[in-house]
């Protein structure tokens, strides 16, 4: 299995120039090589493939100045990136749902990122840092050390500065049983709510994040176009919108190492997509956002740890009962789940877990009933 490992770099000012270059020379072969296969089409109805592109590369090398300072399996990777955006366009053609768009071209900054396909040919350690074909020996802060087996590494330039992506291949790391399961609600005033009754608040951190990100969004749509001001209060954005990120992550890796690690059967409830898509509460859709990340974050954590989640229908978990399984309809703003039939009573994300943990097909109906105490 594969895990991620991001390491922020501190390139020279010279170094950081042959980054940017090297983003500018992909970012032009990419459009380059888009545009080769629009006209094959447009003209001969010709799908151009990845290999035949491949094979004009050492060709541009001779006739480009810029295209011999950039490795050569970082150029391939280039050209598989625009054989990936042509797949998906195909895909979403063919599911005709609606009109796909056409891949577009990359715009100035709009291309911010470039691999290795491969560890240790072009990129690799070298005297505590890392070495980078065409490019030299970056220094890296590395708090967290390298796990497993690297295989690729991707260069990304962000708002605040730049960083290098290695992908490991690592193995399981099981934890051990502890014979515990739980199911979890996801809520509007809490983050989640566990089935034993337990509560995970919102993060205040992440409030506060999100506040300065609200801020930072006024700022910008009150400059004026094509304004210094405007470029600056653009930085200000895309930061605050990398602290929101950051905060979150951080949260779910906490929240999602924590269950991991007290229970082996996680019940949860499936990201409903549909739902998404609908016209509801602006609050429910962050909610959702942060559960997509959470759920991302739990499994990839539950699989190398060698635990199980289920992702279940949540429809219907808030109001049935899970002390009888008799309906007890409520409206949103009832808080409290209060049975008429068993006279189970509970907080309605309690009771909605309890449902999630039993539809995940690790307890009956009433079965975890005297766990429920708020
Ligand atoms: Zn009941």
């Amino acid at each position: 299995m594969k895990q991620a490992f991001v390491y922020k770099l501190r390139p020279t000012r010279k170094q950081e120039q042959a980054l940017e270059d090297t983003l500018e020379t992909c970012r032009h072969l990419y459009n380059a090589c888009l545009g080769e296969r629009k006209q094959a089409w447009a003209q001969r109805q010709e799908r151009l493939s990845f290999a035949k592109q491949c094979a004009t590369l050492p060709e541009r090398k001779q006739t480009s100045p810029h295209l011999p300072l950039v490795h050569s399996q970082v150029l391939q990777d280039v050209l598989h990136r625009v054989q990936r955006s042509y797949d998906h366009f195909f895909r979403r053609l063919k599911q005709q749902k609606e009109k796909p768009g056409f891949p577009r071209f990359k715009g100035r900054g709009g291309y911010d990122s470039f691999t290795y396909p491969q560890w240790g040919n072009g990129v690799g350690f070298k005297e505590g840092r890392l070495c980078l074909s065409r490019i030299g020996l970056l220094r890296i802060c590395s708090d967290r050390p390298l796990q497993g087996d690297p295989k690729t590494c991707t260069i990304r330039r962000r708002a605040d500065g730049w960083y290098a992506c290695i992908v490991c291949a690592v193995a399981p790391a099981p934890l051990p049983l502890t014979g515990e399961s739980i199911g979890l609600d996801v809520g509007l005033e809490n983050f989640a709510t566990l089935s034993t009754g337990k509560q995970t608040p919102n993060p205040r951190l992440l409030r506060r994040a999100e506040r300065r990100l609200k801020t930072a969004q006024r700022r910008l749509s009150r400059r004026k176009k094509g304004s210094r001001n405007r470029a600056k209060a653009r930085v200000l954005l895309a930061k605050a919108h990398l602290k929101v990120q950051r905060a979150r992550l951080d949260f779910c890796h906490k929240v999602a190492h924590d269950l991991l690690d007290r229970f082996d059967t996680l019940a949860v409830e499936k990201l409903n997509i549909k739902g998404m898509l609908k016209n509801h509460p602006l609050a429910k859709s962050i909610a959702d956002v942060g559960w997509g990340t959470f759920l991302s974050v739990l499994k990839r954590k539950a699989e190398r740890a060698v635990r199980s989640v289920v992702e279940v229908d949540p429809r219907y978990t808030s109001q049935i009962c899970s002390g009888c399984g008799e309906s007890v309809p409520k409206k949103l703003s009832v808080r409290w789940h209060a049975c008429p039939y068993c006279g189970l009573e509970a907080h309605r994300g309690t009771n909605a877990a309890l449902n999630i943990k039993r539809k995940g097909g690790v307890t009956a109906f009433g079965e975890t009933a005297t766990l429920v105490a708020v």
